[in-house]
């Protein structure tokens, strides 16, 4: 009888390519360990080697929650919470720290109790599928069970996995090529398999089966989009593309892919989550015989021919429950640009004016929109069009050649973006955290005030646009400007003064400003400004009102 795959084999592959740095070596140990398994098991490896349970697009993941883990960890260990936490700040991973506590006072499990991946994979199921009342007890038994049966290291894996936050290494890249090895498969065919089926997991399977070469795009599987690569003029956009280019407006949303099968619909985010109950007037603008396409677009806030602002949209992603009452507040409008798949035909290899027809075809008394699309070749006709988008309350451009291919997940060069960038506020740090991950131990979360008269007001907090030096360098003076310690934060001297980008300003009520900046970066430490120099609410309040996209 053939041992079933274990959880150790693959914790133990996974520990040697955390362990190495070279690419190489990570491609060939998952390349060996995956020659060895039946396709089932290749398919459930491989996800679960970036932290899924299942099928990307699929409603639900396996997810359990830090304080679950937490409690089932130290009522098996009987730690108390404080030595958690230290152990967590310390390591800024669960995993590892469940790892090192169970590794104490335990016995290694029994041999008859060795994990499979099909146990793993039924417990995981479990944990997919409980919801409601008595739910939470019931996760706890699973992952308790899970971890009396595992050795420290794959209890280790089973947290990494349920929270989804996998520090290995491996990416969906990592792993195309392991499998383009383990299978002899071309380099070029198991790239465009990839990008066809979207889902690691699946490419593995059908891999592992010898049915790589017939993988075609199927409705109700999410692929990776296509993204644009950002230009700073309209000089460069027209200097970018040879003949004449679409200029389409760019629409703030959320990118969606539309799907439709049988008649029936489904709509998968950016990060391929299947978001449809979120949209279902936009499902219901495609429910219809027909044929089955996959289209690409943007869902909009939008009311009376205008955009309002995105901040509608999130909390309709939030609160997926009450639709009737969120549909009211926050009308959408879905604007789509490109058609990847119409009934039989694969369109991503079509020309982009090819799609469009097919887009036209399918738009066409439905309900949604067709993207806006100048057709443009001087700088000047690109910032007329750009203009004319930004008074229309839309972003900027996106210009893509009529003869670009539909490149799947790459920012292809076919694409490219035309945005504002608006001003940078400078702010001064009042209260910082220490990161986790490759930011643990460093303090790398700063939170960020505005000059109110005399008083200080919090607008934002910002993880990225600083070096390892300099956040190590900050992480020395926020130390020695500590004026409170609270459980994960500190409260510091208002001195350090950074330059921060970002996207737009929104109304919010986390920051006492009632305002936050979306997508903060620092540009740069203003070691050259004091706190009397920052920028003022007055400031902020100008930014804000001269948006198009005013909130309220
Ligand atoms: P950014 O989010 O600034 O990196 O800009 C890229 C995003 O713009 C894409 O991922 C889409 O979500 C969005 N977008 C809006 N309008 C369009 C359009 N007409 N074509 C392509 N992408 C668009």
């Amino acid at each position: 009888m053939s041992r079933d795959a274990s959880l150790s084999d693959l914790a133990c592959v996974l520990e040697r390519v955390r362990a190495t740095a070279s690419k190489k070596e990570k491609v060939s140990l998952l390349a060996s360990y995956l020659k060895g398994l039946e396709p089932k098991d290749a398919e459930f490896a491989t996800r679960l080697s970036v932290g899924r349970s299942s099928e990307r697009g699929s409603a639900d993941e396996a997810r359990v929650g830090y304080s679950t883990l937490v409690e089932v960890i130290l009522d098996l260990t009987g730690r108390g919470q404080s030595q958690l936490s230290a152990a967590y700040l310390e390591q800024g991973d669960l995993g590892e720290v469940a790892q090192e506590f169970l590794s104490e006072k335990r016995a290694q499990p029994l041999f008859e109790a060795r994990l499979s991946l099909d146990d793993v994979k039924s417990a995981f199921e479990t944990l997919r599928s409980a919801k409601g009342k008595g739910s939470l007890e019931l996760r706890k038994k699973v992952v308790e069970s899970l971890f009396l049966r595992s050795s420290p290291v794959e209890a280790k894996y089973i947290v990494k996995a349920l929270t989804g936050e996998m520090r290995t290494g491996v990416v969906d890249g990592l792993l195309e090529e392991a499998i383009a090895a383990a299978y002899s498969v071309p380099k070029d065919l198991s790239a465009r398999a990839h990008m066809a089926i979207g889902d690691i997991g699946s490419m593995a399977r059908a891999a592992a089966s010898g049915e790589l070469a017939s993988v075609r795009l199927r409705p109700f599987h999410p692929v990776n989009f296509m993204l644009a690569e950002p230009l700073p003029t309209a000089e460069e956009v027209a200097a970018h593309f040879s003949g004449k280019a679409y200029a389409e407006y760019k629409y703030d949303g959320v990118r969606a892919q539309v799907h439709r099968l049988d008649g029936l619909v489904r709509i998968f985010s950016r990060r391929l989550e299947d978001i449809t109950s979120s949209f279902p007037e936009v499902e219901g603008m495609f429910r219809s015989d027909g044929r089955d396409f996959i289209l690409d677009g943007e869902i909009v806030p939008f009311a009376e021919g205008r955009p309002l602002p995105f901040q509608l949209l999130q909390r309709r992603l939030r609160r997926q429950r009450s639709f009737e009452q969120a549909a009211q507040k926050a009308p959408v409008m879905y604007f789509a640009f490109d058609a990847l798949l119409l009934g039989e035909d694969e369109l991503v290899d079509e020309p982009l004016g090819k799609r469009r027809d097919a887009l036209t075809e399918v738009i066409g008394g439905s309900g949604a929109a067709l993207a806006h699309s100048d057709l443009v070749g001087s700088s000047e006709e690109v910032a007329e069009s750009f203009r004319r988008s930004r008074d229309l309350g839309f972003e900027g451009l996106v210009v893509k050649d009529p003869e670009s291919r539909y490149s799947m997940g790459r920012r292809g060069s076919g694409w490219v973006k035309l945005k504002e960038e608006l001003d940078t506020i400078d702010a001064v740090i009042v209260a910082a955290e220490y990161g986790n991950g490759k930011r643990a131990g460093v303090i790398s979360d700063y939170t960020f005030a505005v000059l109110d008269g005399g008083e200080l007001r919090t607008i934002g907090k910002a993880y990225s646009g600083l070096t390892d030096a300099e956040i190590g360098e900050m992480t020395k003076r926020l130390k020695e400007s500590t004026v409170k310690n609270q459980r994960y934060r500190m409260v510091v001297r208002p001195e350090i003064v950074i330059e921060v980008a970002f996207d737009s300003i929104q109304r919010s009520d986390r920051h006492d400003s009632g305002y936050a900046l979306r997508f903060p970066r620092i540009k740069r430490i203003r070691t050259d400004k004091a706190v009397s120099d920052i920028d003022t609410m007055e400031k902020v309040e100008r930014i804000f009102s001269s948006q198009k996209l005013k909130v309220e």
